[in-house]
């Protein structure tokens, strides 16, 4: 186990981060080495088995990042955009590989995440699910084939606790549309309608976002036309699949060059 590479895992006291310690731990491939979360948590300073309520691990929580960051090759970072963009600086300076599975990242950060990869490796994705990338392929292949006449519209559905909206998922489900279509997904996206909006334009690629109960992640692109419509869905109903592909990615990505890299290259569907 001690040659295995060493893992950190910022945010673990989150619902993707305690996910991550159970997948990591159980894992032949990693080991965890450090467990971070933000200054102020009451989990700091606690040993991370306890604090998730199970047998005691000897590692403590810690909010120094540098400190977690010395014995480690790979961090796996599902936190927030501004904690994500520190990591990812730290990171780089320590060649650790970086995944990123945080989302709701505004232009200008993830011009800086990019920045920043120039010399790192970075694994980022709005979904690290099989299932969800495979739906992106799909996805991008059913815009190249339908002309504007189908309208693209893309419904997700969370638990109530989610603070962006659209989804990472969605707005990737709406790249690979637009890719499809050949436009940019910045001049065509329709984001939240309401009141007298008018018809809709020929072309927008649509979204809505429902919010409730516990909903583990669930998306539709829907290519309406005339007569027909056409619906590919994505349900997943649990988080350890997220999980599972952050550790992949991290695996994966162990042995490549600096860049940034997605998990369509992990899964080798690029
Ligand atoms: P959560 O709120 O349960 O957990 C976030 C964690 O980050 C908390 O433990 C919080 O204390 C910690 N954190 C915040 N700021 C920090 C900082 N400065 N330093 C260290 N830790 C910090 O949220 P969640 O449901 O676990 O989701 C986290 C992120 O992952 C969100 O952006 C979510 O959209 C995304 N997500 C991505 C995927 C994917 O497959 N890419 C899947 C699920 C969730």
């Amino acid at each position: 186990m001690g040659d295995l590479p060493g893992v950190v895992i910022t945010g673990v006291s989150g619902r993707m981060g305690q996910m991550l310690v159970r997948e990591v731990q159980a894992s032949e491939k990693l080991r965890l080495t450090g467990a971070v979360d933000r200054a102020g948590h009451d989990w700091i300073g606690r040993d991370l088995g306890l604090a998730m309520g199970g047998a005691e691990t000897g590692l403590l929580v810690t909010d120094d990042a540098e400190a977690a960051f010395a014995e480690a090759r790979a961090i796996i970072d599902f936190t927030a955009p501004a904690a994500t963009l520190g990591f990812s600086r730290l990171a780089a300076e320590r060649g650790l590989v970086h995944v990123i599975g945080t989302t709701g990242f505004s232009d200008e950060e993830l011009d800086e995440l990019a920045e920043v990869a120039k010399g790192s490796v970075q694994v980022r994705a709005g979904n690290m699910s099989l299932g969800v990338n495979l739906l992106t392929v799909l996805t991008r292949k059913v815009a190249e084939a339908l002309d504007t006449e189908f309208d693209i519209e893309i419904v997700e559905a969370h638990h109530n606790r989610k603070v962006d909206a659209p989804s990472g998922t969605a707005l990737m489900l709406g790249e690979a549309a637009a890719e499809g279509r050949g436009v940019s997904l910045a001049d065509a996206s329709d984001r939240g309608r309401d009141g007298i909006t008018g018809a809709r334009k020929a072309g927008d690629i649509g979204f809505s976002a429902i919010r409730g109960g516990d909903i583990v992640g669930e998306h539709d692109v829907i290519f309406a036309g005339p007569g027909e419509r056409i619906i590919l869905r994505h349900v997943a109903s649990d988080r350890a699949l997220f999980a599972r592909g952050a550790l992949k990615a991290a695996s994966w990505a162990l042995d490549q060059e600096p860049g940034f890299y997605d998990m369509l290259d992990v899964l080798g569907l690029n």
